[in-house]
């Protein structure tokens, strides 16, 4: 026999709460936030094809889905909570549900949030995940802060996760021992959560980078009503991907996305105090570039150079 919908809830998602007011198995879940806290939530959906291969790992899956939803809750600065899980199932593989569960639950563990609530319905693979973080009123980082003489910065590496995609499709092909480092990044991402604490009034704007280095900046810049400049030979990408061609390193580097890097600008006065930041959190922050005054994204190459704009964003209905 099957396992039916609520046993499946009970066998692989009901853990007891320890910091939430309510957890699973009521209407509703109940958070009880702490005085002078503002609650951050952000919903991200997964759908197979779309946001990840049927060729993941189902620990990887499980992974992912929490850890592409905690990368919003890391730019907003904000410290995580718990999270509800909806999902859809084709059918109530076990094998699946095991190695998902543990996915999931290891990245929660590591962060010390908790799965409150969700639903479960048979159909085509799809995870609907949210998240509730807090920070402090008033305190949360925001893409309309970016003020012209900032300086602009990326977290980490960018454009793994891209030449993965690409090795899959067959576009280029990467020795077994860098397929799987890329692949690795693609797979399991690691939300900047601490990077994220460590910037809050401190960094001007933030946003993760979900679909794309320049588009997501884009995002910053409008909100800010600023331009900027780039220095695209700035960009910290990986060894695996140096090695690639420029115009590769360029395109996953600037266009990629699936990164889950932390953009953020902060006041030239504030460099120092940026990295210590960086340090604390444990992760390798840049400098790629300046927020200007004059609307638009400039793109210069090491020798000051112009290089042409002409790189994409990912959209859901474009692409
Ligand atoms: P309702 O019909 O009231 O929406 P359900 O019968 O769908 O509730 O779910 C029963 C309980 O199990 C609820 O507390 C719900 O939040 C929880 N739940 C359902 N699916 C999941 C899931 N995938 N992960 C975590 N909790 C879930
Ligand atoms: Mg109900």
């Amino acid at each position: 026999m099957p396992l039916g919908e609520f046993d499946l809830i009970a066998k692989y998602f009901t853990r007891p709460v320890r910091r939430s007011a309510l957890g699973i198995g009521d209407d509703c879940a109940l958070l009880a936030p702490a005085p002078g806290m503002q609650l951050a939530v952000s919903s991200d959906m997964l759908v197979e094809g779309r946001h990840f291969l049927s060729t993941v790992a189902p620990e990887r899956l499980g992974h992912k889905a929490l850890a592409v939803n905690l990368s919003d809750l890391a730019a907003c600065g904000a410290r995580p909570l718990a999270f509800t899980l909806a999902l859809a199932l084709p059918r109530a593989d076990e094998a699946f549900l095991d190695g998902f569960a543990r996915g999931l639950f290891a990245l929660a563990d590591e962060h010390g949030i908790e799965l409150v609530g969700g639903d479960t319905t048979q159909g085509p693979l799809n995870l609907c995940l949210t998240v509730f973080g807090e920070v402090p009123a008033g305190q949360a980082l925001l893409r309309s802060g970016a003020r012209p003489g900032d300086e602009l910065y990326v977290s980490g590496t960018v454009g793994d996760a891209r030449l993965a995609l690409e090795a899959f499709r067959g576009t280029l092909a990467l020795p077994g021992e860098q397929f799987e480092r890329v692949r690795a990044a693609m797979e399991r991402p690691q939300p900047r959560v601490a990077l994220g604490l460590a910037l809050r009034s401190l960094a001007t704007s933030a946003i993760d980078v979900s679909d794309g280095l320049l588009g997501d900046l884009g995002h910053i810049l409008a909100r800010s009503g600023v331009g900027a400049s780039v220095e695209v030979d700035a960009v910290p990408r990986s060894a695996v991907l140096a090695a690639q061609t420029l115009a590769w390193q360029r395109e996953c580097t600037l266009a990629g996305g699936d990164d889950y890097e932390l953009v953020f600008s902060a006041a030239s006065h504030d460099a120092d105090r940026v990295q210590v930041a960086a340090r604390a959190a444990g992760v390798a922050v840049t400098r790629i570039g300046r927020i200007e005054a004059a609307p638009g994204l400039r793109l210069v190459d090491r020798g000051g150079a112009t290089v042409a704009h002409t790189f994409g964003s990912f959209d859901h209905f474009r692409t």
